[in-house]
């Protein structure tokens, strides 16, 4: 796997669909990952807004 930093969770990320996604790098400040064997799902995951419209919900913050 890639070296990461510990600053950083995330140093790459293949969710292109994700609105935090920006050319592959993560743009969130924070995110939470769930991990299950090889596999990665970030929990923050948040469809871009026009890529899905059955996602009701908002990720701001007031
Ligand atoms: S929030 Fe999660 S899914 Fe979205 S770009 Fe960051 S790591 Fe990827």
């Amino acid at each position: 796997m890639n070296t990461q930093e510990p600053q950083s969770m995330v140093s790459r990320c293949d969710a292109t669909t994700c609105r935090f996604n920006e050319d592959m790098n993560c743009t969130a400040g924070q995110i939470e990952v769930s991990l299950s064997g090889q596999t990665a799902q970030c929990l923050t995951f948040t469809p871009t807004e026009g890529m899905s419209d059955s996602y009701g919900m908002t990720a701001e913050n007031n």
